[in-house]
């Protein structure tokens, strides 16, 4: 009672910290697979020790990887030589979080990101500025996905500011790794899981958060080229009521099946996913979203309006910041711009086949932080039908232009809030 007292005007007088295990033992404590529980006996958790980028320790690598062949670059199969680590446990709060050498994380066999999928994941990229700086695009909107997505799936949440801060310490001591050409980029991979040896579905008691850093090349070599999608009518990606609005890695892991299947059927090397209430005609099925791009459709009405329409977020859209950029770019263009409306509503398979066939199906492209934007030149479907945009225009189409924009923000060829320098 009397400590239940303390603690209570520890905390009102902001003295937490006093009152808590000494670091060193809270910090070996938050790295066993089972962290003790949040009390001790008194029925009251112990203030747990937020996430302070200033309590980032730095341990440098003495070993220095072989320079990398740019020309031969796999997408996010080469690291630098650092990573950024964090570990929380429930009661305890965040150890320091550390900078050190890339290597394998140890967990426990029973850590419920191995059984239940408990982890969440965040894309982003770093760019060699025209003026010779390193910049983020839009990183807060990243670490506020990232912290949305931990709190669905009950993982620790931390301050993004403090997150973000983190990640620029970590960019600045990697970036050697930064390649100062065209197109290229540091693709930046936060991940958080949860750590805790416990078999139980049930809130994580401890979570690691992670940063690795990966040097990309352009996803296009030879400029923007149109892909095929194939329009899976069967297999659901998200649903109503569910977690697709989530970059959990719950959503990703049942995508591949079908994305084999599709690229063994048909040639496809992407999957765009549909949904429809089962009452509801095959044709009045809404397009929703790729694996992991959003999807637009650039379409001629039959009054001549020229219309850029995505999917709304009511749940089952991942809420893409190259999406949002998109919406936001284009809208501010208008007419003047070639889009005479920009809007976010249901896009049914029976008005894209309409538009195909009326050709008023002037562009379908995807978005996402990889590719920027992706043109798509057909879609189809497994009655056999095609639906086939204009030919594509790599210079006054409005997907090449898009990209282009985003571009010239991302390399900070134009001044734009979008774009942080990182020093
Ligand atoms: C990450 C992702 C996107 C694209 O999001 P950006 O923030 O634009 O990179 C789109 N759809 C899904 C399913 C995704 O996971």
């Amino acid at each position: 009672m009397q400590r239940r007292g303390l603690l209570a005007l520890g905390r009102a007088l902001g003295l937490n910290g006093r009152l808590e295990a000494p670091a060193a033992s809270a910090c070996s404590r938050a790295f066993s697979a089972q962290p003790s529980p949040s009390d001790d006996g008194d029925g009251v958790p112990d203030a747990e020790r937020p996430f302070r980028a200033s309590d980032l320790v730095v341990e440098r690598s003495t070993v220095r990887q072989p320079p990398v062949d740019l020309e031969a670059l796999k997408f996010g199969a080469v690291f630098t030589d650092h990573m950024f680590v964090a570990e929380h446990a429930a009661g305890r709060g965040w150890a320091a979080p550390a900078i050190r050498p890339l290597a394998p994380i140890a967990l426990h066999p029973a850590a419920q990101v191995l059984h239940y999928g408990m982890c969440a994941f965040e894309g982003m990229k770093a760019y060699h500025g025209a003026d010779g700086r390193m910049r983020l695009f839009r990183p807060e909107a990243n670490m506020a996905r990232l912290l949305r997505s931990a709190h669905r799936l009950q993982l620790a949440t931390f301050e993004p500011q403090e997150m973000l801060a983190c990640l620029k310490q970590l960019l600045v001591l990697d970036s050697g790794w930064l390649p100062a050409r065209e197109g290229y980029s540091l693709y930046i991979r936060p991940f958080m899981f949860s750590s805790s040896g416990v078999l139980g579905v049930a809130k994580p008691i401890a979570t690691t958060a992670s940063i690795l850093l990966s040097p990309v090349g352009p996803y296009f070599k030879t400029g923007l080229s149109p892909i095929a999608l194939f329009v899976d009518e069967h297999n659901r990606r998200a649903w109503p009521g569910g977690a697709g609005d989530y970059k959990v890695g719950s959503n990703y892991a049942p995508t591949i099946e079908p994305q084999v299947r599709a690229a063994a059927a048909h040639g496809t090397p992407q999957v765009l996913y549909t949904f429809r209430e089962s009452a509801q005609h095959p044709d009045d099925a809404a397009f929703e979203e790729c694996g992991a791009m959003n999807i637009f459709f650039y379409i001629k009405q039959r009054d001549g309006t020229r219309v850029l329409a995505t999917p709304p977020l009511a749940g089952t859209i991942l809420p893409g910041i190259t999406r949002d950029s998109i919406l936001q770019l284009a809208r501010s263009w208008g007419a003047a711009g070639g889009v005479d409306d920009v809007v976010e509503r249901r896009v049914t398979l029976a008005e894209v086949q309409q538009a195909h066939q009326e050709g008023r199906l002037l562009e379908v492209f995807g978005s996402g932080t990889a590719c920027i934007v992706q043109p798509v030149g057909s879609l189809v479907r497994v009655n056999g039908e095609v639906y086939t945009a204009a030919p594509f225009d790599p210079e006054a189409g409005l997907a090449a232009r898009l990209q282009r924009a985003l571009m010239d923000i991302q390399y900070g060829r134009v001044e734009h809030p979008w774009s942080v320098a990182v020093e």
